[in-house]
């Protein structure tokens, strides 16, 4: 008697998750078909220029990703920021710029945007053998692994509307995201084929020693060089240049643009 009670209660119990499951699903399918309002769509027009140079073949999809981007993600206002439409709107079109051709999940694992009004100051801990060093650093944004992203809106602003000098705040950060979908932060994010690792791992580990190289010599054009902190933030300010340095990354660095066009199926330079 005991035995068949426990097993109607997994039967349902697998039922509601079931029903759960596919309401996720069907809500996810109908906010990624969803085009954006009018209203919001002249808010892009205004404030992203990546969106106006975005092919209209991807705009469809850009639309529906940032539905889904605002439906899954919370924006909490830090220092008395009011959030608005169009902070919401400008952060998710940046971000979802790198999701529009690669029919991913949307920046798994966490849920939190923390925007302040402008840079902010973190505090730094470190241990000096015993001894704990505090640092405070300012700040115009941050990823915290399986954690919130934080956002200077001063600084997304800014790196939104000069869409062609290589410096993108929100870009960057959700870089930082896609990179830690397999779990580690290391300048490897999860690539389209099994096949496609080899290249990457060779063409990244040269052109980050390139990268370094050219730094040092203060002969760097392309790349931001906070890159030279390590290969996650190469990959980052790489993404940032990729999308908004576009034509010079394909003509002086072609493979490492080769492996991004690839990762982002996304072709910038042409836009
Ligand atoms: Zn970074």
């Amino acid at each position: 008697m005991q035995a068949s009670i426990i097993i109607i209660f997994l039967a349902l119990a697998a039922i509601i998750w079931g029903i759960q499951r596919y309401r996720v699903k069907a809500r996810r399918n109908r906010l990624l078909q969803e085009p954006l309002a009018p209203e919001h769509i002249t808010i892009l027009e205004n404030n992203v220029p990546l969106y106006t140079r975005l092919p209209e073949e991807f705009r469809e999809s850009l639309q529906g990703c940032i539905n889904y981007f605002l439906d899954e993600k919370v924006f909490v206002g830090r220092e008395g920021l009011e959030i608005t439409d169009e902070i919401r709107l400008v952060i998710a079109a940046n971000a979802c710029m790198l999701l529009v051709n690669r029919k991913m999940r949307c920046f798994p694992g966490f849920e939190t945007i923390l925007v302040y009004p402008d840079t902010y100051v973190a505090r730094n801990v470190s241990y000096d053998g015993l001894v704990e060093v505090h640092e405070d650093s300012t700040r115009a944004g941050e990823s915290w692994y399986r954690g919130p992203i934080v956002l200077s809106l001063a600084d997304v602003v800014r790196g939104s509307s000069s869409e062609q000098d290589g410096h993108n705040v929100v870009l960057h950060e959700f870089a930082h995201k896609l990179d830690e979908e397999n779990g580690f932060m290391d300048g490897l994010p999860v690539l389209r084929e099994s096949a496609h690792y080899k290249a990457w791992a060779e063409v990244l580990t040269r052109e980050y020693d390139e990268f370094l190289d050219r730094a040092e010599r203060g002969k760097n054009k392309v790349i931001d060089e906070y890159g030279a902190v390590s290969a996650p933030e190469f990959f980052a300010v790489a993404t940032e240049s990729f999308f908004e340095k576009s034509k010079q990354m394909k003509k002086r660095l072609p493979e490492l643009y080769q492996q991004l066009q690839t990762f982002y199926g996304l072709d910038p330079a042409e836009w």
